[in-house]
């Protein structure tokens, strides 16, 4: 356990995302007194012109730092906080992190920011290095990245349209590391009609509070909508149709996650409403880790059931994968991305495994070996660039153990425009279902406007009243 001390809660929430990069799943209890209860207790002095950083193990002072400057003016003290507190873990566990100091969710805001001032790449990559501390690899991938992101929006008037997310909360079983929204859909079935109404209800609400608005790209997730049954996805996908004509719509993915959601028929109305890309994810190629983290289909049923989608029609395909699951070192992994390169897919996913606070994976944490390391990272990246793709879009997670990296390759032009939008919080995306979060941006006053859903479905379908009213009020603050 961590104690922490201090006069200020100015940067006490960056202190515990640092602390918690280096030291994921330690507890961070405030104290006022160097007690050896604890295995470190680190200590912040908010002075006028100083800042006095301490760190103690077992009571001993065992680091001591001085910061000069006024702790007030965050935009200049907040990276020389961060570089000091990193600094001290660093030396004292012996362990540097890729990202350096960062700990945000979308560190290409940061190059999007400085080539709005006119900076380089190289110019950025060595300000990530030098202001950050985060490592060349690191620093060039996401200047790589925000490049790539650039270019491709700047051929798309985002900023006349929105997008749409639809979130269809069913598996067919839950994931061992799962923190999203999602029933089995075994349980839930006579639930689903309800549910789908309900959504239809919220699709309409938006059709009409955006009216004038282009829909430009519609990502139905979850969950697994394949999971659906075939009667049950035509009906949501017709529904859907009716208020926003998919011939309409550039850019229009369906999640279909789980191979074991999968049949031909499925594939047939996915194909019959112009859905323009699927995702089917293996996450790993080896059955013994499928079963061990709770996924009911085989490696198998990941070959038979992209064979299927292809002949079905799809020619943008997405598969994603995790490094660092539990029990899987690298020999796994090469299994895994060897399979995935001889399907050739269009794009890829490549995740490093989180643990997040609400899965199973968080309470059973001490029964696994699990955690991406820097060589599964490089290793899956390196066949993402031998399938001729590149990194396109890029995202962080808490709880990711070595603070690693979500990223997606693609094959040129078939990345997936709502994934770069939601990451960089580019245009309005509103979200429909249980468990959604919508976003509104007003570019005027500099906001985002955020609107949750229930999560839990049973009281999603009976307050949709409230949840179409909670849309209502925010969704035109401009
Ligand atoms: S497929 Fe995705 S949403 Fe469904 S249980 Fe697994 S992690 Fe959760």
């Amino acid at each position: 356990m961590i104690g922490l001390i201090q006069n200020e809660t100015i940067y006490e929430y960056d202190i515990r995302s640092l602390i918690l990069a280096f030291m994921l799943g330690e507890k961070i209890e405030l104290t006022d007194s160097v007690d050896s209860i604890y295995d470190f207790i680190f200590e912040v002095s908010y002075q006028r012109d100083e800042t006095i950083l301490n760190l103690y193990q077992q009571g001993k002072q065992i680091r001591h730092m001085t910061l000069l400057g006024n702790y007030k003016e965050k935009k200049i003290f907040k990276n020389r906080m961060k570089r000091g507190i990193y600094q001290i873990f660093s030396q004292t566990l012996k362990k540097e992190l890729p990202w350096g100091t960062l700990t945000g969710i979308r560190p290409t805001k940061i190059v999007f920011d400085g080539f709005a001032q006119g900076k380089s790449k190289e110019q950025m990559i060595c300000d990530f290095q030098a202001e950050y501390l985060a490592s060349k690899e690191k620093a060039s991938l996401c200047t790589e990245v925000a490049a790539k992101e650039t270019e491709l929006l700047s051929k798309f008037p985002y900023k006349k349209g929105f997008s749409l997310y639809v979130g269809i909360p069913f598996c067919p079983s839950t994931c061992l590391y799962c923190s999203f929204t999602s029933y089995p859909i075994d349980t839930f079935q006579d639930r689903v009609k309800a549910y789908l109404d309900a959504l239809l209800k919220e699709a309409a609400f938006v059709k009409k509070a955006y009216r004038g608005k282009k829909l430009q790209t519609l990502y139905i997730g979850g969950g697994t909508p394949t999971s659906l049954s075939v009667k049950d996805l035509e009906y949501l996908l017709n529904g859907l149709n009716e208020y926003f004509p998919f011939t309409d719509i550039m850019e229009i993915t369906a999640e279909a996650g789980r191979p074991d959601s999968l049949n031909a028929e499925k594939l047939r109305i996915l194909v019959k409403y112009g859905v323009t890309r699927i995702s089917i994810n293996p996450q790993t190629m080896n059955d013994k880790t499928l079963k061990l983290i709770g996924r009911n289909h085989s490696v198998k049923d990941v070959w038979e059931k992209f064979y299927m989608a292809r002949e079905a029609g799809f020619d943008n395909i997405n598969m994603d994968i995790i490094c660092g699951l539990p029990e899987e070192g690298m020999k796994e992994l090469e299994v895994t991305c060897q399979a995935v390169k001889e399907l050739n897919p269009e794009s890829f996913t490549m995740h490093s495994l989180a643990v997040k606070r609400s899965s199973k994976l968080n309470r059973m944490k001490d029964t696994y070996h699990f955690g991406a390391t820097e060589e599964m990272t490089a290793y899956a990246a390196r066949c993402a660039r031998q399938m001729h793709m590149e990194p396109y879009y890029l995202y962080r997670q808490k709880n990711i153990p070595g603070n690693f990296e979500n990223i997606g390759f693609s094959q040129k032009s078939k990345e997936c425009l709502y994934n770069i939008l939601i990451m960089e919080e580019l245009h309005d995306i509103i979200a429909i279902g249980a468990g959604t979060s919508s976003k509104i941006i007003d570019d005027k006053n500099r906001r985002i406007y955020r609107i949750e859903n229930l999560k839990d479905v049973i009281r999603y379908t009976a307050r949709i009243d409230e949840m179409i009213h909670r849309k209502e009020v925010k969704m035109n603050p401009k």
